[in-house]
Parts: C-alpha cells; structure tokens; sequence
C-alpha cells in the first residue's frame, strides 16, 4: 500500500487530481476530492458495494489513506456522485492513458510495430421498474406465473468504450453513452470523432471493430482520421460476405498451419484477397481474409481418451496491406478483438462490482436554478461519473500489478490478489506519515 500509494501520487499526480475534482453541492463537509478518492480506492480494493465502502470508511484505515474529513455514508456517495462534474474526470482520464504510453506500458505485443485498440458496446443497468430521463427502453416478451406469454418495457444503459488491447496493461481510453433512441453505430461515430481531440490521431494505429460497424460513414471516418481497420465480416454486410465467400470456395487456401494453443490444437487454413468492392454503393476495394480452423481437443469420457473436433469459420476486412500485414497476422489481430470481450468489460462487470443500479434513477440530487429562475434537480450523472472513476481504477491498478510491483510480479499475483492485499492493508495498518498532499 505505501508503495501503491507513492507510485500513484508521483508517478500519476493522484492528490492533484483529486483536488480537481467539483460536484453540484453547495459547501459540502466532505469533498468531492474525498468522494473520489473513497470510490477509487473502494474499485481498487474491489469491495462488491457502496455499503461495504462505507463500512471500510469507519471501520479501517482507509479513512486516514484517502485523507479524508470524516468517515462518510453511502448517502453522501450518491447525493455527491450524482451531480458529479464530468470534465476532471474524464481529463484524468486521458492523462493516465498519456503517461502509461510515455511509460512504454503499451510497448510489449505491438503487431509489426503498431499499437492496436477496439470498439466495443456494453450493456449496463437493465430494469423493469426504475428509469431516468436518459434510459433506453425495449419491448421485451416474458413469461408470467402461469407461464403465460407478457410483453413489459425494459429500461437499459448502454455505452461504447474504446479499450487498448494489444499490450498487458489494456486501459479504456474513453467512452460514451447511447442516449434515447439512437443505435449503437452513432454513439460509436461520436466516440470516433471525440478520440483524435482527446489524445491525437496518432495514440493506436490499428483499431479493430464488429461486424455492426462495417459501414460506410465509419470507413469514411477512419481513413479521415488516418486509422487502419480490422473488421469482423458476417452476413449482415451481404455483397461482401457473399462475393468472398465464392470468391474462395473455388480456390485452394492460401496458407495453412497448424497451432497448439495450451492443450488445443488448430489446424488452421487461411484465404486472403486485395480489391473486393465493399458494397454496391461504395465500391472501395478492400482486402477479405477468411479463416476455416478446426479445434481438436483430447478428453476423458469414462476412463477413455477421445478425440474432439468442432469448426469454425471467420472472416474479416481490413485496409492493412498484405506486404506489411501478411495473412496470419490479420488473423491474430481478428481474434484479438475476441479476447477483449473476456478482459474488457466482461471483466469489469463481472469482478469490479459495475452494479450501481439506484445511479440513473436516483431522484435525491443537489437542485440548480434554470434560465427562468426556477430550481430543478441537476441532470444525473452519477452513472457517468461511477464508470469513469472504474475505468481509471482499472487502468491504474492493472498498470502497476503488470509493470511497477515487484512484489507481484515476483510471486506471479493475479490482480484479484493484489487488490485483498492493499484492501488487508489499508485496513490493518495507518499510513505511518500524512498522506502527501
Ligand atoms: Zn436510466
């Protein structure tokens, strides 16, 4: 924990930032610093709720680590969170990611020497009773007690976040929310356009993306941008799917191999082609590569070694050349974008306690006066605000059990480890000087 603690504050300027952290309160006893610092610490920590935060906060030492006033309920959690400011930190955010970069944390596992992110949506917040102005809403069919078939509208968040995922440490970069009644591709496009102001055009040079995003208005923007795609081909995009497909069927494969992966085996053939026009309207060459593996797995059924097969069939565009970029490596990178749906929001929804649900709907907010002199509620942002201090807690913490502590990598801690650790600490043991400030 001192060392954590010293890393962040030197290495990150943690405090300082926190001192630039504002919220909708009018002089409030605790600050929006100690908020922040409370709620960071409790996704490091991963505690599964407010409610065990605020037990930690009167009970350990984590009062004394984060320097704040007083111990704090989850009340003041909420009622601060909501009309949290967003700007600080989403600036921070962007920072963290800046200096992990100066840092070489992104380095290892360039792909010919490039750094390669992805898009991905998520789901967060489902409910059929609790909503907020901002809530998406769906007809969804249910069964009822007596197995009768219901139809109710299900109120739902959903954001996309651009997430970092060819190196160890895979922090998100930024995201944003899909508001009412638009699809997830215009949330994406914003996200696109917001990413080059926020960190340049030249933060990642690959961005890899799924099927739903091979559309044209995307391709426009990230040859604009000056971005190379790899993206997922299904059958939604038909003139391409369809002409590759032929195309292939009637040719032998461009490469094969075999690959042992842990205990499976892939016996992989690749088919690559430059200059299929991408769709009717649009007939922009572009380069396919399709995958046809074959998984074998040995398992013991009763005693008895038997052999497994199952297939699988993939394809991609990119606009990558295939003299920088050959076959297999378009593959690697394709199957990558698989692997961040396990590492990515999957793992901060399953093992970073991403289940505020009251956020949206909480109607116990500061009150602000309008342009008619009237007082109104602050709009919510405790949503936003919850999933932008996650994000820098995720980045902060997998940054330093993959690449500062010793101590980690020496005993090959999992970050689920580290994270009891510092908690067990900070609950045990004062800081044995004030907290830098
Ligand atoms: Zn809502």
């Amino acid at each position: 924990m001192p060392s954590f603690s010293a890393w962040l504050n030197k290495g990150f300027d943690l405090r300082a930032y926190a001192d630039q952290m504002a919220d909708a309160r009018t002089d409030p006893e605790i600050s929006p610093a100690s908020v922040f610092l409370a709620l960071f610490h409790s996704f490091v920590f991963r505690l599964p709720s407010f409610q065990q935060l605020d037990h930690e906060l009167s009970h350990s030492y984590l009062q004394q680590w984060i320097g704040a006033e007083r111990p704090f309920h989850d009340d003041v959690l909420r009622y601060s969170l909501c009309g949290f400011d967003l700007d600080p930190l989403e600036a921070m955010l962007v920072d963290v990611n800046r200096r992990l970069k100066r840092g070489k944390a992104f380095d290892e596992g360039r792909v010919q020497g490039h750094l390669v992110a992805a898009l991905d949506g998520i789901e967060v917040l489902s409910s059929f009773s609790r909503r907020c102005d901002s809530c998406l809403e769906r007809r969804v069919t249910l069964k009822d007690q007596t197995g009768r078939k219901i139809e109710q509208t299900q109120y739902y968040h959903r954001a996309v976040g651009c997430q970092m995922i060819h190196s160890p440490v895979k922090p998100f970069l930024a995201i944003e929310w899909l508001r009412p009644g638009e699809g997830e591709e215009t949330a994406a496009l914003r996200l696109l356009t917001r990413l080059p102001d926020l960190y340049g055009s030249r933060f990642f040079d690959i961005l890899l993306l799924d099927a739903l995003y091979a559309q044209t208005p995307v391709l426009n923007l990230v040859h604009q941008i000056g971005w190379d795609v790899v993206i997922s081909l299904k059958q939604n995009s038909r003139d391409l799917y369809q002409s590759a497909v032929r195309l292939f069927a009637s040719r032998p494969p461009d490469a094969e191999f075999t690959e042992q992966v842990e205990h499976k085996t892939y016996r992989v053939q690749l088919w690559d082609t430059e200059g299929l026009p991408f769709t009717l309207d649009n007939p922009e060459p572009v380069r396919v590569v399709r995958a046809e593996e074959v998984l074998d797995r040995n398992r013991y059924r009763q005693g008895e070694l038997t052999s497994h097969s199952t297939d699988h069939e993939w394809l991609w565009f990119t606009t990558l050349t295939r003299q920088a970029f050959p076959t297999p490596v378009v593959r690697q990178l394709g199957h990558s974008r698989w692997k961040n749906e396990n590492n990515g929001w999957m793992d901060l929804t399953k093992h970073w306690a991403f289940k505020h649900g009251f956020l949206h709907a909480c109607q116990h907010r500061p009150k602000q006066t309008n342009a008619s002199g009237e007082k109104e509620l602050v709009p919510n942002h405790g949503l936003a605000a919850v999933t932008l201090i996650l994000l820098i807690a995720f980045a902060l913490s997998s940054a330093f059990v993959l690449r500062h502590s010793k101590l980690a990598r020496r005993d090959h801690l999992t970050t689920i480890a580290v994270a009891a650790q510092l908690r067990a600490w900070a609950s045990k043991t004062p800081p044995s000087i004030r907290a830098p400030s």
